[in-house]
């Protein structure tokens, strides 16, 4: 038999954020003290309650196959989040749960995008993003910010990149990978484009919604009233309570494609897990405040990374407002070398790290955004001391 491959697979990039992350454990099981600073995930252990939902529900024999878009009581919950937290109203027939806030953004943009359609991917831009919209035969069409407009993209540039093919907008606040949060103004400044344009969706990810640093409450695309009725809002529990493996996600949608979505589900995966999404109905009914003692901690970490890369010189960064990720621009360091080897890119920088600091990060270039690399710092405070050490002994020696 042919060993081949279909043309859509052989055309897809691997996931870096997950290779970075694979190599490092590889490493890792060498026996090498690599300091994990590649995949995005909370390094707590998911709270005590939400655990015992789940313990209940086995017990309970929550076994069998699940509603396609999930659990009506957690879809119920959800319904409850929105409008307590982001006072939006989703009925619980517009919310599809998904295995993750991946699977459930892959599906909203394959039950959108038709071959040619363009989707506008403000970048850098998390590693997912350009591969879907590609899978589903759309044209990913990136809008360049950098770290001097603090990666956000200005109505100026939405409205020169809309055209009558735009099917969509991806927008993401807290940014993955920059951590740049927009603020009420600065979304409505969108808006205010987005009203002329009524044809374009809106697919909001707010993943990160806990975890912002502004001080100011967390405001959702589908908020504003002139969307009414085009956005998709994007999100799960993995980040805010600590629950990455669980792989619960959902998104919430006008009416018409949260049908389309759960036609889809039902042909590609069925409902996902019984007993993760009472685990997840736990997250969202109970006591919130585990979510506030974690957010903390991030600031608390935000603030130390901005302290530690700020004496390594050559470093340029933009303070993260929300998110795990610190986004520097090191473009002082490409071209220098290290003995015999030249750092001609931002991968040879991230390879250079991981092999010389044994500190694990991701390219820029996997976030469309070469000259930068990107940190988690979602680990220990000693573990980030120690990361940016290594860092700067090993940017010190490039030549
Ligand atoms: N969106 C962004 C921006 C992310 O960083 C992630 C984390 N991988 C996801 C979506 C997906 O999260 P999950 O599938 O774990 O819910
Ligand atoms: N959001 C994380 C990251 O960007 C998880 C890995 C992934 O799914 O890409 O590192």
């Amino acid at each position: 038999m042919q060993q081949t491959v279909s043309k859509r697979v052989n055309a897809l990039a691997a996931s870096q954020t997950l290779a970075m992350s694979q190599k490092s454990s590889e490493l890792r099981s060498q026996g090498i003290d690599v300091i994990n600073l590649s995949v995005g995930e909370p390094d707590f252990n998911t709270p005590e309650h939400i655990k015992r939902a789940a313990v209940k529900a086995i017990e309970d024999n929550f076994s069998f196959y699940t509603p396609v878009p999930g659990y009506l009581s957690l879809r119920k919950a959800v319904s409850e989040k929105l409008r307590r937290e982001n006072g939006v109203d989703f009925a619980p027939e517009q919310i599809v749960v998904g295995c993750g806030a991946k699977h459930a953004l892959s599906n909203v943009i394959m039950a959108t995008v038709n071959p040619g359609d363009e989707v506008l991917i403000p970048v850098p831009a998390w590693v997912s993003y350009m591969e879907m919209v590609k899978l589903a035969e759309g044209v990913p069409v990136t809008v360049s910010t950098g770290l001097e407009q603090d990666f956000k993209i200005t109505p100026a540039q939405l409205r020169e990149a809309i055209t009558p093919r735009t099917r969509a907008l991806l927008l993401c606040s807290p940014s993955n990978p920059t951590g740049s949060v927009y603020s009420r103004e600065e979304l409505k400044a969108l808006v205010d484009v987005l009203v002329d344009f009524p044809d374009v969706l809106v697919i909001s990810d707010e993943i990160y919604e806990h975890i912002n640093y502004t001080g100011v409450p967390y405001t959702s695309m589908a908020s504003f009233p002139e969307l009414e009725g085009r956005v998709a809002v994007i999100n799960g529990v993995s980040k805010a309570y600590a629950m990455t493996g669980w792989r619960i996600g959902y998104c919430a949608l006008p009416l018409h494609l949260a049908k389309a979505v759960t036609k889809l589900q039902g042909q590609m995966t069925s409902g996902v897990s019984s007993i993760a999404q009472k685990a997840a109905e736990a997250a969202y009914t109970g006591s919130q405040e585990c979510v506030e003692e974690m957010r903390q901690a991030f600031e608390r970490r935000r603030n130390l990374v901005v302290e530690l890369a700020g004496k390594i010189p050559g470093l340029r960064i933009s303070e993260p407002q929300g998110a795990f990720y610190l986004f520097p621009d090191v473009t002082h360091y490409l071209g220098k070398r290290f003995g015999e080897k030249t750092i001609a890119t931002d991968s040879d920088l991230a390879l250079y790290l991981l092999e010389e600091a044994h500190v694990a990060t991701v390219a820029g270039s996997a976030f469309c955004a070469p000259g930068y690399i990107r940190l988690s710092y979602a680990t220990s405070d000693d573990r980030l001391r120690e990361a940016f050490a290594r860092i700067a002994t090993a940017l010190a020696a490039l030549k």
